[in-house]
């Protein structure tokens, strides 16, 4: 590309916060949203702001929110490339648990080279999807489409395969891993704003922080739209094993 420097570690903090909070809500991202994201003050944010828009990665206008620029979406999925990538070493090779992960990448993924991570990739195997079922953004730039829907928007009783968890909430990457659930698990929706897996474990209150790839059942009680059931997911009473 350019031979404008390399972003610093603080501006790949900042554009990869923006790009995160946009991936999973449709709502714009506003400076206030930033702020309490990385939780700093609302004038570090606007000084931040102003330097990423002179570097070209931002749009801003005044008292509106901010959007990325496609060069901005470019850097940003490359950290959060980084940054998974990372997650994924650190769980699969170096024994990690998914809960302890997040601020080890954050640290590490400011540090190594292009290089590095093309190896890294190579060596598992070019993954998809991170520990927390998050996507991996491909060298291109490229992330996957997904069709999962966040599991707090389904009824009691919803079947889905469990896609992804937000990796912000201890607690809530605690219970789940208690309960043994994980990405490409078969899990029903409970009342208590949990998930319950084919073995019966549960996990209450977590329903927030993860998204499902829907399936459909009978006496379902939401509409059609926006819930795409998706077909090819397996109800999990569909004649056991
Ligand atoms: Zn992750
Ligand atoms: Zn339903």
């Amino acid at each position: 590309m350019s031979d404008d420097p390399r972003p610093t570690s603080a501006e790949e903090d900042y554009l990869k916060t923006i790009f995160g909070l946009s991936e999973w809500a449709s709502a714009p991202v506003t400076s206030s949203d930033i702020a309490a994201e990385l939780g700093v003050a609302n004038s570090s944010v606007t000084i931040m702001v102003r330097k990423l828009v002179a570097r070209g990665w931002l749009t801003h206008e005044k008292y509106s929110p901010v959007s990325l620029t496609q060069e901005g979406f470019r850097v940003a999925l490359g950290v959060v490339r980084r940054h998974r990538l990372l997650e994924t070493f650190l769980v699969r090779e170096l024994g990690y648990t998914w809960e302890e992960v997040h601020d080890e990448a954050d640290a590490l993924e400011h540090a190594v080279s292009e290089r590095f991570v093309e190896r890294l990739d190579a060596l598992l195997g070019h993954p998809r999807e991170d520990p927390h079922g998050d996507r991996i953004p491909g060298p291109d730039g490229t992330l996957a489409e997904t069709r999962a829907v966040r599991a707090s928007l389904l009824d009691e009783g919803h079947p889905g395969v469990f896609e992804r968890v937000s990796d912000q909430s201890e607690t809530v990457l605690r219970s789940l891993a208690e309960a043994g659930i994980r990405p490409g698990a078969s899990v029903r929706v409970t009342a208590e704003g949990g998930l319950v897996a084919e073995d019966g474990r549960a996990a209450a209150g977590v329903n927030e922080d993860v998204w499902l790839r829907s399936g459909p059942h009978e006496g379902c009680r939401l509409p059609q739209a926006p819930f795409e059931h998706d077909d090819a997911v397996e109800p999990d009473d569909a004649g056991g094993r």
